[in-house]
């Protein structure tokens, strides 16, 4: 069966996959890709066996640290990391939620002192019934995944 490609494939990098629809952009962001001079290929609305629609995305000469595909899973906890050496599949991991997550996320509480001081935000990870929860290390507030809607790359 002749399986048709949405996207090309590619020598060496990274393919980020089941990637929940609109959580593409904001891990293009996270990995700084914007800005970086890496091919990326993306794929918006895909549509997938077990989601309905995904995101993808594809990136060139690039592979990811371990913080990387952790922060990935905060925002895309189903999503699988497949690393590409000379056009062979060498690895394909599930995104593992991390037990913390540290500078990215911005606590939503505006009375926590992650606004007035110069510290680093930091938060507990819990996923509860699919859902991930995050408590701030700070004010100790948990908060679920989709109530914080900034974030600094
Ligand atoms: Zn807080």
């Amino acid at each position: 069966m002749v399986k048709t490609l949405s996207v090309a494939a590619i020598k060496d990098g990274t393919v980020i996959d089941h990637i929940p629809t609109g959580a593409a952009i904001i891990i293009l962001q996270l990995l700084k890709l914007i800005t970086k001079r890496h091919r990326v290929s993306i794929g918006l609305n895909l549509t997938s066996a077990s989601m309905g629609f995904k995101d993808l995305i594809k990136i060139e000469n690039r592979f990811l640290s371990e913080k990387e595909t952790h922060d990935i899973a905060v925002f895309a906890p189903k999503s699988t990391i497949s690393t590409i050496k000379n056009y062979k599949l060498v690895s394909k991991v599930n995104a593992q939620l991390p037990r913390m997550v540290e500078r990215i996320l911005v606590c939503p509480n505006l009375r926590c002192i992650t606004h007035s001081e110069p510290v680093h935000t930091l938060f507990r990870v819990e996923e509860r019934r699919a859902e991930v929860q995050l408590k701030c290390h700070f004010c100790e507030q948990i908060f679920e995944r989709s109530e914080i809607k900034d974030y600094m790359p």
